[in-house]
This record gives structure tokens, C-alpha cells and sequence, in this order.
């Protein structure tokens, strides 16, 4: 059978596609680029944000009236009611049952609604096949967390901490390497938390990879500052390790300590910038990435105001910023929204202030000559071949990825999987832009 995947949001969820893909080949069916070309459709959904959601039922529609047969898979598939509404015959795969990819094709295709909350048997993921775009490999190591924030519903499609094993995470990595993988991005839903079931810990678990022979790098996914902080020590030491990228993602939410206390969340924005403070007397071009969520409902004009002059303090190098949006489900979802008009123009304010900081840090770059790892090829243009290039627009350029991980636009001739020396030329608040030297 051919099958087209659509995956939307985090690495967690992209490394699942990267099973799903090598479970259905397994099984014998082809992966095809375009749901025009496909006899099933498997659409890997998110819904951490209402938008996305939103997008994602649109499309199951739209699908739905072509005749589609649908597979909804990832975090949207535990919402029977909305997903079957919008497409009545869709089957479901639930995040852990990943495993039981090829079984929900077959049943999608003979028109078989059914729905799969955990793998016939044994464990979910570890041994799956995977099927991976290289230089990139994704390693899940853990599901789940130990938080109970109450803006989320993540926590309610990925509930239970689950760590996968040291074993399987080495195993993996040593495939990538072997398969030319360059870049190993280490992910979860709180990477933080990684062992806190089995006896291990994120730190134990890095010092692991750290073992492993090869010329690769590795990206670690999100850390909650609260672990982070618990570990710290450990932490800054394993990153002495000159393949990890120095790239920190901690998100904090909110810069009012009252604020984060009424979302629960598991840290204080002390923490955070104790975490920050931390990194950069270790590694000075640390880059500092984090979550923001703005309009949370009891969010008044001085909270935000704080979380601005954090941003303004803290200079981190990527600010996410969503707009609260009400999540089914949450603790959350009963409290008396913001009106929109407002969180909107806070979220306008502080992605000003962010870009802001954000571009003044990347001109510190220029005429710096940065070591980058090629990940990725940049737009061509309209004929399909590089243009030559608008370096702004990235077009006709190569993609990489600096020591602290910083987006470099490289202008000449370039591979996947390439180290190269490039000279910074320019940046804006996103990217670096320069030439291979
Ligand atoms: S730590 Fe909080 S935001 Fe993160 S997944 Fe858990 S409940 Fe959700």
C-alpha cells in the first residue's frame, strides 16, 4: 500500500514518524510524498496548541471529503469525539502504540474503524525500525513527565514517565553513527525528568553518549529549569564533551513568580535564571532558548511587564512565544480567559522585544569565522536549481548549525553532513549569514 505521513509538531513526534515510516516499510508498504498519491493517509498530529489543532481537523476534513482513507495518529488521536466528527471512519493510533502503525493502515484501508491506545505486546518503541533523513537522526529517550502544569494537555495524550533504557539510546546512536548520521538530537517531552523511573538520570544518560566513538554532534531537547538546576554540575560537565552543541533549551513560561506558580510549574523563574547564570560562566556563547506563554488568565499588566524586563535581562538567543489558548481538559480551561485583543498585542510587544535582542547578540557574529555542521539545504528558487542567491532569503544557500547550534545560511557550494569554516557577513535575529571559507 502507499502511504503519505504528515507530521506536525516536536522532534518527539518526528522521531515517531521516523518509526512509523520504518514499521510500514517493514510490513511491506511504500511511504509517498503526497496524500494525492496515497491509498492511507497518516496524519501525526500535536495539540499543544488550539491553532495547530485547529488546522490539523481542517485538513482531516478536507481529506475526509476527497474519500481519504485516514489514520490519525500522535497527541490529537486521544480526542476521539473531535477527530471522529471530523472524519467519522478516521482510525487511531495513540502516541505509545506507534508500534501498531502497519495494523491501523490495513484496517484504514479495508475501511475498519478501530483505534490503537498501546502495542499488542512488550514495550512501545525500543527496537522499532526507523527510517531517518540524514545528517539528522532523532532519539527519543524518554515520554511523558513529572510536571502537572496547568496549561497543558500534552501530559494528557503522553501520561506516565517513561525512560527509555540506556542500552537502547547507546544502540541507537551507535546505528546513526554507522548509518552517517552527523547530528544526534537527543529528545523527550521533559528531558529533565529522563530516568527518574528507572534508576538513571539525564546526566548518566549523557556521559553514555559522550562514550560513543564518532564525528557527530548532539542537540539536546527541552530541559524544565527545574531539573535542570537540580543537576547542574553534572550537566555543565557532560557538555565539556565538544560535540554537544552548546545550546540550552529551558523554558520558563512566564517571568512573574506568581504567575508560574498558578500554572504549577515544577521550577521558579529563579531557577531559571540561576540555570542561565550557571551555563554561561561554563560556556560564555551558550545558546539560551525558551518558552513563553503569553495572556496566561491571570496574567495581569505587571506580570507581563516582568517578563519582559526578564527577556530584556536574560537576552536569551529564541524566545517561543504562544498565546494562551484554553486547552481542553486542563485545570486552565476554567479560568476566565483574557480577551484577545490583548494577549495579542502583549505577545506583539514581547516578540519585538525578543527579535530585538535577539539580532543585537547575532551582530556580535559578524566577521567571526564559526566551524558548521551543513544540516540542511536552503529554498531554491522557482526552477527548482539554487538561484545564486539572496542570502536574506536563504535561497541558493546551505543550511548549518554552529558550535551553539546558532542557524548559519552558508553561500557556496556545500554537502549534508559537511564541516565547514564560514566567515558571518550579516545576521538578522534568526540567522547568522556568511561564506564558506
Ligand atoms: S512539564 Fe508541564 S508543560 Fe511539560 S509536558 Fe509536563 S505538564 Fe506539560
Amino acid at each position: 500500500m502507499k502511504v503519505c505521513l504528515e507530521t506536525y509538531g516536536c522532534t518527539l513526534n518526528q522521531a515517531d514518524s521516523d518509526m512509523m515510516k520504518g514499521v510500514l516499510i517493514s510490513a511491506g508498504h511504500s511511504i509517498v510524498g503526497s496524500a494525492r498519491d496515497a491509498d492511507v493517509v497518516v496524519l501525526n498530529t500535536c495539540t499543544v496548541k488550539g491553532k495547530t489543532e485547529n488546522k490539523i481537523i481542517s485538513r482531516i476534513e478536507g481529506l475526509g471529503r476527497k474519500g481519504k482513507r485516514i489514520v490519525v495518529a500522535g497527541c490529537l488521536s486521544i480526542n476521539r469525539k473531535r477527530v471522529r466528527n471530523a472524519c467519522p471512519g478516521a482510525v487511531l493510533v495513540h502516541p505509545g502504540a506507534v508500534a501498531m502503525a502497519a495494523e491501523a493502515v490495513e484496517d484504514a484501508a479495508e475501511g475498519r474503524v478501530s483505534e490503537y491506545a498501546e502495542p499488542a505486546a512488550g514495550n512501545r518503541k525500543e527496537g522499532l525500525p526507523r527510517i531517518f533523513t540524514k545528517p539528522i537522526l532523532r532519539i527519543p529517550i524518554q515520554e511523558g513527565c513529572v510536571g502537572n502544569c496547568h496549561f497543558c494537555q500534552t501530559k494528557l495524550a503522553r501520561p506516565g514517565l517513561m525512560s527509555y533504557s540506556l542500552k537502547w539510546i547507546r544502540s541507537w546512536v551507535e546505528e546513526g553513527v554507522a548509518k552517517g548520521a552527523k547530528e544526534m538530537q537527543l529528545t523527550g517531552m521533559d528531558s529533565g525528568a529522563y530516568g527518574l523511573d528507572n534508576g538513571s538520570n539525564l546526566v548518566e544518560l549523557l556521559k553514555e553518549v559522550g562514550r560513543i566513538e564518532g564525528d557527530f554532534r548532539v542537540r539536546m531537547g527541552m530541559i524544565n529549569p527545574g531539573h535542570a538546576k537540580r543537576m547542574l554540575p553534572g550537566l555543565i560537565d557532560a557538555f565539556r564533551d565538544r560535540r554537544f552543541y552548546k545550546f540550552f533549551h529551558l523554558p520558563v513560561q512566564t517571568g512573574s513568580e506568581k504567575v508560574r506558580g498558578e500554572m504549577n510549574r515544577a521550577h521558579t523563574v529563579a531557577d531559571f535564571r540561576e540555570v542561565v547564570r550557571g551555563v554561561r560562566g561554563e560556556f560564555p556563547g551558550a545558546s539560551i532558548a525558551t518558552d513563553i506563554i503569553v495572556g496566561y488568565p491571570t496574567e495581569s499588566e505587571e506580570d507581563f511587564q516582568e517578563t519582559v524586563e526578564l527577556v530584556e535581562k536574560v537576552k536569551p538567543d529564541i524566545v517561543n512565544i504562544s498565546k494562551f489558548a484554553s486547552r481542553r481538559g486542563t485545570y486552565a480551561s476554567r479560568l476566565k480567559e483574557i480577551p484577545t485583543q490583548e494577549v495579542k498585542r502583549r505577545s506583539t510587544l514581547l516578540s519585538q522585544v525578543a527579535k530585538r535582542v535577539a539580532a543585537e547578540k547575532n551582530r556580535g557574529y559578524g566577521g567571526r569565522v564559526l566551524d558548521v555542521l551543513v544540516t540542511e539545504e536552503g529554498k531554491r528558487a522557482g526552477n527548482g536549481k539554487p538561484d545564486g542567491g539572496n542570502l536574506e532569503r536563504g535561497t541558493g544557500s546551505w543550511k548549518g548549525r554552529a558550535d551553539n547550534y546558532k542557524q548559519v545560511c552558508i553561500m557556496g557550494k556545500a554537502e549534508l553532513g559537511q564541516r565547514m569554516k564560514v566567515r558571518v557577513e550579516s545576521s538578522n535575529y534568526g540567522s547568522l549569514f556568511g561564506k564558506a571559507i
